[in-house]
């Protein structure tokens, strides 16, 4: 079995049929109900492209979900097609951190590699960041530094409102120029980033400031 949906996209079904649930639910308008169980299944549609029948049948069907259990089973019966991130070991990421002395290695055996789009932690001790992204095939790592804030804010990456620091990524445009510095307000919490995110074109515009050299 191909596994063809992608963390972004199993975080959109969820948040459709989560969203949908939450709007049906506050009205008793049936007129009302249909128009948001259509708009629902059409957005999950919406973020495939190119599926096979059988992959189309797999996602189909939540406009049709009425009770919790059939929403949990409908989720629970998607992760066989679940794309795993790379399952990278500690030796991966001192290869991707070469140049960091004494890099902090996450623990890696607690995280569900299909449920990120990005793998990310920081080293408290020394306020690092540190972002793995898989970017044409190949695995990037890049870190940064990061600062708390003391107020909740809208995540630059997922967009979700909660608990953020101002995170900031480092370099040189050209050979000749000094470090130019990039800071954006991102989920302190990386794996709540990773069960919102729900497109990658903010973060790979964020960390797209450090792919282009190594
Ligand atoms: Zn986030």
């Amino acid at each position: 079995m191909e596994q063809f949906i992608s963390n972004e996209q199993f975080n959109v079904i969820k948040s459709q049929i989560n969203g949908m649930q939450r709007q049906a639910g506050g009205t008793s308008d049936e007129g009302v109900k249909t128009a948001v169980k259509e708009a629902a299944e059409a957005k999950v549609h919406d973020v495939f492209d190119g599926l096979s029948e059988e992959q189309r049948n797999l996602i189909s069907g939540v406009s049709a979900l009425e009770t919790e259990e059939e929403r949990v089973k409908f989720l629970m019966d998607l992760t066989p097609y679940r794309k795993s991130f790379p399952e990278v070991t500690p030796a991966d990421l001192r290869g991707l951190f070469s140049k960091v002395k004494k890099l902090l290695i996450p623990d890696l055996s607690d995280i569900d590699f299909r449920a990120l789009t990005y793998l990310g932690w920081k080293d408290l001790g020394q306020s690092k960041q540190y972002f793995v992204y898989e970017k044409d095939g190949e695995l990037k790592g890049i870190q940064g530094r990061y600062v708390i804030s003391a107020r909740k804010g809208i995540c630059s990456i997922c967009n979700r409102y909660g608990d953020v620091a101002m995170t900031s990524i480092q370099n040189r445009p050209r050979e000749s120029e000094g470090l130019k510095s990039y800071g954006q307000y991102i989920c302190y919490d990386s794996k709540e980033c990773n069960q919102s995110i729900q497109d990658t074109a903010q973060l790979e515009r964020f960390l797209g400031q450090v792919f282009e050299r190594k």
